[in-house]
């Protein structure tokens, strides 16, 4: 069974020389007593024309779609006026066909497998998995990879893998838990990250080192996330902020120029935190394009519109001309968002007209001046406490976005830093601060002195996300690297030395050890593969994935499992009622 070449391999090269394929029936047509078959791998898609005189034609009509085919024959230039370019400028005329193997019918038609319920296509996954989309998806994936490890290879990083079965490492998700039958009543977590594992590292030595990791976290699903999904995650010693990003700056570059013979623009623009919120309403802009909020908060202050006379924000989009009934759909983003409503004008003439018009006056002059609205373009207004305004008029700017494309013309992609985020964030429904990326993150050095302090929600982080057209691809920071730091950010969020010592006991021996300054980051390796690969899902980049509900429809997991191995593991569970 020797095969020429994959189908998609064959070239001008092989004109009028006879090949054998292997590979699946993608379709089957019979015209004029002819049999036209298109031959698939995963390469490409080959049609194949079997003569009825010829030898392989009782063969060739026992094939059906899916069936597992070989083809021997001539391949050749199509007649002049069926060249389409490329592999279909070509034919084989068939000489020998063997079945392979044969194949039930597919429960749906592989191309229209975008049009397919997607559940469908998650239980028959190996056959979706077959669709040349999906075989794309997962190659440029593999692409990605092999590019990653030869920079860093190239780089000095060590590859080292980390333990699945361990101890909780908090990335502000539920654990995934695991019982010991030999310990029973004792329980391993899944890694939420390599958090604690790569910093060991860095304490041991290791210097640089990086790992392909799977990561566990128990949340809500959305489409952007897996309950196990892929990091790239790196850790490196003796360095700074900026040492870290220009790697990694270098590394992405290298991974868009091999993969997709992009050029990013180096180095990557940097925000911080506080301007994407005050700006863009959001902590992973979308900036494509700019839309930037105006902030009037000043303009209105005191004045006569009393719902923004004394908001702590006010801000402004400039949106194109808007009908009522996108207006209307833009206001119930806002309030999904967390907004009393969407404040709107339309520029008419030298004033506004509609919305809160009647309310402006005194400040029209002003508003045009510093919104430069358009003539017939509208006006948006979020106002309220400073994060609520800005993160619902973000959500209306994203919305806009899709609604008029403002995409287009724009950079195709568009990576920036987001930096110097908090340190800690005000948790109000556990009235009790709590760390914003994860324990181990290490303040600004100035900033140290306000642990413990009234002010410690000005605590400067020195940490940073990867931000791709409006998604979070990666997040880092430099580490704590000094105990009396680590105990002090402990205690900034609540835990006494003890309930410290019980989680990360470990850690915290390690650390006086002799630490070295450290820092790292990890990309979200799905999510990133899937906006490189324009998928609208991170589900079409994964070859086995979950559904929004957590579940693997092929292989129907989870399920439940029999009494005699839930007791060997020392494990009930509680009736559906009982349950928190
Ligand atoms: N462990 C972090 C995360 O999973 C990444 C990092 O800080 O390197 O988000």
């Amino acid at each position: 069974m020797k095969r020429t070449a994959l189908i998609g391999h064959l070239n001008t090269e092989h004109e009028n020389q006879i090949v054998t394929l292997q590979g699946w029936v993608n379709r089957r047509r019979d015209l004029g007593g002819l049999i036209f078959l298109e031959l698939r791998d995963r390469s490409g898609i080959i049609q194949v024309q079997v003569e009825p005189e010829s030898a392989a034609f009782a063969e060739a009509d026992q094939l059906r779609a899916e069936y597992v085919a070989e083809i021997e024959g001539q391949f050749q230039l199509r007649p002049e006026s069926q060249r389409k370019g490329g592999l279909a400028d070509y034919e084989v005329i068939a000489s020998r066909v063997k079945v392979l193997n044969t194949a039930k019918t597919p429960p749906f038609e592989l191309d229209k497998g975008e049009s397919v319920a997607e559940d469908i296509r998650l239980k028959y996954r190996y056959l979706d998995l077959r669709r040349p989309e999906m075989q794309r998806a997962l190659m440029l994936r593999s692409r990605a990879v092999a590019a990653i490890t030869e920079f860093l290879d190239t780089e000095g990083f060590i590859q080292v893998e980390t333990p699945m079965l361990t101890k909780s490492t908090p990335e502000g998700a539920r654990d995934f838990l695991v019982p010991s039958r030999l310990n029973p009543g004792e329980f391993y977590a899944l890694p939420q990250s390599p958090q604690l594992f790569k910093q060991l590292l860095m304490i041991a030595g290791y210097d640089r080192y990086y790992q392909l990791a799977r990561c566990f976290r128990d949340e809500d699903l959305r489409a952007d996330r897996q309950p196990d999904f892929t990091q790239l995650d790196m850790e490196m010693s003796f360095v700074e902020q900026d040492d870290v990003l220009e790697v990694q700056e270098r590394l992405m570059a290298h991974v868009f120029k091999k993969v997709l013979n992009v050029e990013l623009p180096l180095p990557f623009p940097r925000i911080s935190y506080f301007d994407a919120m005050d700006r863009y309403g959001s902590d992973k802009p979308d900036l494509r394009f700019d839309s930037a909020f105006v902030d009037v908060t000043e303009l209105f202050r005191g004045g006569e519109f009393k719902a923004f006379a004394s908001a702590q924000a006010v801000k402004v989009l400039v949106a194109p001309e808007l009908s009522r009934k996108q207006i209307d759909e833009l206001e119930r983003v806002a309030k999904q968002n967390g907004a009393g409503g969407l404040a709107w004008l339309k520029r008419d003439g030298e004033g506004f007209s509609g919305g809160i018009s009647k309310f402006v006056g005194s400040v029209a002059a002003q508003l045009l001046e510093q919104t430069g609205v358009p003539q017939g373009a509208t006006l948006l207004f979020a106002a309220g406490e400073w994060k609520k305004a800005v993160t619902a008029l973000g959500a209306v700017r994203l919305a806009l976005r899709d609604l008029f494309d403002l995409t287009t013309g724009g950079p195709q992609f568009h990576i920036s830093w987001v930096m110097d985020f908090p340190q800690l964030e005000y948790d109000e429904d556990r009235a009790a601060w709590t760390y914003m990326h994860h324990p181990f993150t290490a303040p600004h050095p100035e900033d140290v002195a306000l642990f413990g302090t009234e002010r410690q929600g000005e605590i400067r982080a020195q940490a940073y996300d990867l931000v791709l057209n409006g998604f979070e691809v990666g997040g880092g920071s430099i580490r704590i690297h000094s105990p009396e730091v680590q105990t002090r950010m402990f205690a900034a969020i609540g835990f006494t030395e003890e309930q410290a010592r019980e989680k990360f006991g470990f850690f915290m021996d390690a650390l006086e050890y002799g630490t070295p300054p450290h820092g790292g980051i990890a990309w979200g390796f799905d999510r990133l593969i899937m906006v490189m690969s324009g998928a609208a899902s991170i589900r079409e980049v994964i070859a086995f994935p979950k559904n929004n509900r957590g579940a693997d429809l092929m292989a129907l997991a989870p399920s439940p499992v029999e009494a005699p191995q839930l007791a060997e593991l020392g494990v009930a569970t509680l009736p559906a009622v009982e349950r928190a």
